[in-house]
């Protein structure tokens, strides 16, 4: 066992990192202290298309860097190992954001922290999921504190690709990026880990594109399944305008509920927790003074809820687009398989109505819904126009 094990499907990016861990230790003959510091690369920026495992293989790298055993860094067993893949380390701050962009307010105590010693660690690891999510006033301040990091903190950025971090910061960065695994290696870890049938897993993993923690969902969940079965039926049932406009709120519904669904639990718990530390109970009027704390906590959850479904909408544009990908792969008669092997009957259905044109126009179409749904338009409206593109037509 090591914490390499569920980085899956980038041996490449894997060994990079383990080098860069052997050789951090050269320099002091693995003790936390002296001049390692400095061959050290202490700003990385981890890429990777959603769900190849950015954050896992960040993760991942934090817990080798940490690792106390001697021999094998990184074994999965230790406390540093354990309590950093478990989120609990002391040295090692997990960053995210459930807003749209970092807030500078969020970032400028990370820069103070990072300029702190590690407590009891080898390093201080500032770890940022999200990376992208950061407007150009933000990125400065995180700048300053990349640009001179103290000899013990190595920041560990993670973004979808290396254009979406500005320039400035990116420039710093060493930069390693992860591809999209292969679906078998992603079914193997379901069947390692989880437990799952092979087949089932395999299914899965083609129909999540490689996504790991969606196609665990997927061959976990059954209604998971059934929601992506309604979405993908959706084009062979729009016929016109109305269905198309129909189709659009519909999905919204979906996102909502599926978005939801996600959320809602640890809503809940998040609550009680907090009126747990506040000295109440659920139910028992709460003074004044700590409603603010209260009504706070239900902004931030909301914001969530609205990004949740935001993330649902474009999951559902991605499958859209992977299935017209296998219509167009039927209609040229390629002879590649197919992403969604358990919707073949909707891809033929497809195929054998269209043309490869029209095809490469629809394929047009959500790409341009997913970049209106990325700059803040209207989720219906979006949704809609692309409903109505996608809907039969002549020639
Ligand atoms: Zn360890």
């Amino acid at each position: 066992m090591s914490v390499w094990d569920e980085v899956v499907g980038q041996e490449q990016v894997v060994a990079t990192l383990r080098a860069a861990v052997v050789a951090s230790r050269a320099g002091a003959g693995g003790a936390p202290a002296g001049d390692a510091g400095r061959a050290m690369t202490h700003a990385w920026l981890i890429t990777g298309p959603p769900g190849s495992g950015r954050s896992v293989a960040a993760r991942a790298f934090a817990a080798a860097l940490q690792c106390t055993d001697p021999d094998e860094p990184g074994c999965g067993r230790c406390q540093a190992c354990t309590t950093t893949l478990a989120g609990t380390h002391a040295d090692v701050a997990l960053i995210g954001t459930e807003k749209v962009v970092f807030s500078i307010d969020e970032i400028r105590p990370l820069v103070s922290q990072a300029q702190r010693s590690p407590s009891q660690g080898r390093w201080r690891v500032m770890l940022m999921e999200d990376a992208d999510r950061m407007v150009e006033r933000t990125s400065n301040v995180l700048l300053k504190a990349i640009e001179e990091p103290p000899p013990r903190t190595v920041w560990l950025l993670c973004a979808p690709s290396q254009e979406d971090v500005l320039t400035t910061i990116r420039s710093r960065c060493r930069a390693v990026h992860l591809r999209v695994p292969d679906p078998r290696a992603v079914a193997d870890l379901l069947v390692r880990r989880d437990g799952l049938d092979p087949q089932v897993a395999l299914t899965a993993a083609r129909a999540a594109q490689s996504h790991v923690g969606l196609a665990r969902r997927l061959a976990r969940d059954p209604q998971a399944r059934e929601r992506r079965r309604r979405l993908l039926g959706v084009p062979t049932a729009i016929r016109g305008v109305g269905d198309a406009v129909l189709a659009a709120a519909q999905l919204i519904d979906i996102s909502a509920a599926d978005a939801k669904a996600a959320t809602e639990e640890r809503d809940a718990e998040e609550k009680t927790a907090l009126l747990r530390t506040l000295g109440a109970d659920a139910g028992t009027r709460l003074p004044p003074a700590l409603r603010g704390q209260v009504r706070q906590l239900e902004e931030d959850q909301k914001r969530r809820a609205t990004r949740a479904q935001r993330d649902v909408l474009d999951r559902a544009m991605v499958d859209l687009l992977a299935l017209y990908r296998d219509v167009l792969v039927v209609q040229l008669g390629a002879d590649v398989e197919l992403v969604n092997a358990d919707a073949a009957d909707e891809v033929h259905r497809l195929a054998a109505g269209s043309t490869p044109e029209q095809t490469v126009r629809r394929m047009d179409a959500v790409g341009v819904a997913r970049e209106r749904l990325a700059g803040n338009v209207a989720p219906l409206l979006a949704v809609e126009a692309m409903m109505v593109a996608l809907r039969p037509q002549a020639g």
